[in-house]
């Protein structure tokens, strides 16, 4: 996976941060991750731990908020996330058409001390 690439440009957004904020120390980040990016947050977490080191990101704590992806129903409007793999509509049983969502990595937040 490109977990490692991603967790990279992380830690390189959180020391830019940072210094544009003269901080000395980062104690926690809070990353927010689409479900259909594939990414895991366990893996991104290693690398963090490791990439990190020596920074001003040295033992933050990472936080994630996953984003479920979302569907569309054809019929009735309805915004719904996928339950026991199936696409169909909650309200009226028809197939839905996934939204633009679930697709999102970012840094929401940084805390420090
Ligand atoms: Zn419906």
């Amino acid at each position: 996976m490109h977990e490692l690439s991603v967790t990279q440009s992380l830690v390189d957004m959180v020391i830019e941060e940072a210094q544009k904020r003269n901080l000395k120390k980062v104690t926690k980040v809070t990353v927010v991750i689409g479900e259909l990016t594939g990414l895991e947050s366990e893996s991104i977490k290693f690398y963090f731990d490791v990439l990190s080191e020596n920074t001003v990101a040295e033992g933050a704590e990472l936080v994630f908020k996953i984003v479920k992806a979302q569907f569309k129903c054809r019929q009735c409007g309805n915004i719904f996330e996928r339950t026991n793999f199936t696409f169909n509509c909650p309200v009226c049983g028809a197939t839905g058409v996934l939204v633009d969502k679930g697709k999102e990595f970012y840094m929401e937040s940084i805390e420090v001390e």
